[in-house]
């Protein structure tokens, strides 16, 4: 019997981009030597997506829907899609085209040579706009200087697994609070990656905006270093060292120091910036720590397409 090929598709208002994705996608995989499907991820779209998807679903028996009550996020999307595959090899793209789906067969043949985790590096992102890849690129060096799990460089949301690292992602990392693509690439297994040029939006606009982006980084700091956490230590040691020189300092002087009013108002805040800072550094784990707790779903399914066998 032939090989299953999952390609894991998330879906979030993309209307404008769907038919294209669709067309181009399906002439490449229908190409390889793989059976193939194409499992659409709905995530709460509030556009025209899951009419399309409707009508995908019913001309094409390759093509599956899940779609979720409401959005959820690309990372919860891109789990739905891993959990809902049912491919021997298995490939999480965006539909926006920014992932081209030429690099599907350079996937199939690595999948053949045996590896298990195959990450997609992109080498150019014109699209993103320079503050989108300076902010990227000290994200990166940021985490892995905080982290002891090593994070590729550009390294994407595209990337492929086999069943085995499938299975190992949909029994443990459940973690509400996620980034898969970090996951991936700690789960071990035989790892290879290839580089792809990122494309333009294909047409759309981005759903991530530079906040989002933000909020992203500071969680996935949270979730993959415990180093800010001990930034009290440092701060702590830091401040002690420095009253006991002030204090032999006014020892030797006799007490004679320079006194002033604007010296302390400075140190005062400075001293509280300081603790309120990394008050809030421990709120940001605090925050994280409940999330998990309250033990939420991941993503909620409401309705699917060609799924029979599934939920
Ligand atoms: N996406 C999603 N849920 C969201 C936001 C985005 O499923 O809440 C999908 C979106 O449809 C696209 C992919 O995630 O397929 C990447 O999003 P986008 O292209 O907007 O991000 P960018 O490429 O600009 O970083
Ligand atoms: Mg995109």
């Amino acid at each position: 019997m032939n090989s299953l090929l999952s390609v894991v598709v998330s879906v979030y208002n993309e209307e404008a981009v769907l038919d294209s994705f669709y067309r181009e996608a399906s002439r490449v995989l229908q190409g390889i030597s793989w059976d193939y499907e194409l499992l659409f991820v709905n995530d709460g779209s509030r556009d025209g997506s899951m009419r399309i998807l409707d009508r995908l679903a019913e001309q094409d028996d390759h093509v599956r829907v899940v779609s979720f009550s409401r959005n959820f996020g690309h990372e919860a999307a891109m789990i739905a899609g891993v959990d809902h595959s049912r491919g021997d090899g298995i490939i999480c793209m965006d539909a926006d085209l920014q992932h081209p789906p030429e690099c599907i067969p350079a996937i199939v043949e690595r999948f053949e040579e045996g590896f298990q985790v195959i990450s997609m590096v992109r080498t150019k992102n014109e699209s993103a706009g320079l503050i989108k890849n300076l902010t990227s690129s000290a994200f990166y060096s940021l985490i892995n200087t905080l982290s002891d799990v090593h994070f590729e460089n550009n390294a994407s949301d595209f990337f492929a697994i086999t069943r085995k690292v499938a299975e190992v992602l949909k029994i443990n990392y459940r973690e509400r609070v996620r980034f898969l693509r970090g996951y991936v690439q700690n789960v071990g297994f035989k790892r290879t990656t290839i580089e792809y040029e990122a494309r333009p939006r294909a047409a759309g606009e981005s759903k991530y905006s530079l906040r989002k982006l933000f909020q992203f980084s500071v969680n996935t700091i949270v979730c993959f270093s415990n180093l800010p956490l001990k930034l009290g230590i440092y701060a702590g040691l830091a401040a002690g060292l420095m009253g006991v020189i002030v204090l032999v300092y006014t020892l030797f002087t006799r007490g004679g120091a320079p006194s002033g009013y604007a010296t302390i108002v400075v140190l005062l805040c400075f001293m509280f910036a300081v603790l309120f800072l990394i008050v809030g550094i421990i709120g940001e784990y605090i925050s994280i720590l409940f999330t998990e707790l309250k033990d939420r779903p991941i993503y909620i399914v409401e309705e699917t397409r060609n799924m029979e066998d599934a939920e």
